[in-house]
């Protein structure tokens, strides 16, 4: 089995050296993943700069760009085939509710799943650097369970593992996204030349409750997997918006 790893939160972070190790359990891996911190940079992708992929050890490569610039790069010029598996993180943070609009980590499961490759992000719901063993062994527990299990096309999953383990043993809840609030704080400072520069705030405040939701999973200490489609038409809103359709005058 081939396994590419990627995340956003840089090549160096602790999290995908823990994921990669785990998965290692599983087949061959190969990491391809940025060459500097990426998180929020959702699906973005570099058309107008040259990448640069750089093996910095046998099998890990990094790459000038986002996190789905790396699943193009590893899948088309690293490993110039497919692998059987792609898995994005281990995010340090969760990825929970509307955090997927931004998450470079889920984007880069995204990019897998449009390249055609079983995909799936994994997220640490804690900022303590101790929880990557914990959220690894849990990764590779879903990446071999879903080894023969078929994702319909244009889906992935997104996988968050709470650091402290509320349910006992770890329980594996199956969850719809969630609805997430963010603060709306903007610090404005002076920068030494006297322009005014903005900071973003957007730090989670909070979530609305969701019936099945990622969140309260999460914060009932369950590990959360959610499935995540491509598709984000809004079915409901089509016969209602019908009347719009027609002629322009
Ligand atoms: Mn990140």
């Amino acid at each position: 089995m081939l396994i590419l790893v990627t995340n956003d939160d840089g090549i160096q972070a602790d999290g995908i050296k823990a994921l990669a190790e785990a998965l290692g359990e599983l087949g061959e891996v190969v990491v391809v993943a940025p060459a500097v911190e990426q998180s929020g940079s959702s699906h973005a992708i570099t058309m107008h700069a040259p990448l640069l992929p750089r093996e910095v050890a046998p099998g890990w490569w990094s790459v000038n760009g986002t996190p789905s610039d790396c699943v193009y790069v590893g899948i088309h010029s690293v490993l110039k085939r497919k692998p059987d598996l792609l898995v994005s993180g281990i995010n340090r943070g969760p990825n929970l509710g509307d955090d997927v609009t931004y998450s470079g980590t889920v984007a880069a499961a995204m990019e897998g799943t449009m390249q055609g490759v079983k995909s799936l992000a994994v997220s640490l719901n804690s900022y303590n650097p101790q929880g990557y063993a914990h959220a690894a062994r849990v990764a590779l527990h879903v990446a071999r369970r879903i080894a023969d299990f078929e994702l319909p096309p244009r889906t992935l999953l997104n996988l968050n593992i709470p650091v402290e383990v509320g349910c006992d043993p770890v329980k594996i809840r199956i969850t719809r996204q969630g609805r997430r609030n963010y603060s709306q704080n903007v610090v404005e400072r002076l920068d030494p030349r006297g322009r005014k520069y903005v900071w973003l705030g957007g730090d989670p405040q909070g979530h609305e409750y969701v019936d099945g939701g990622d969140i309260e999973a999460v914060s009932e200490g369950c590990v959360s997997l959610t499935p995540l489609q491509l598709d984000l038409t809004a079915y409901g809103l089509m016969d209602n918006l019908k009347r719009l359709e027609g002629e322009i005058d």
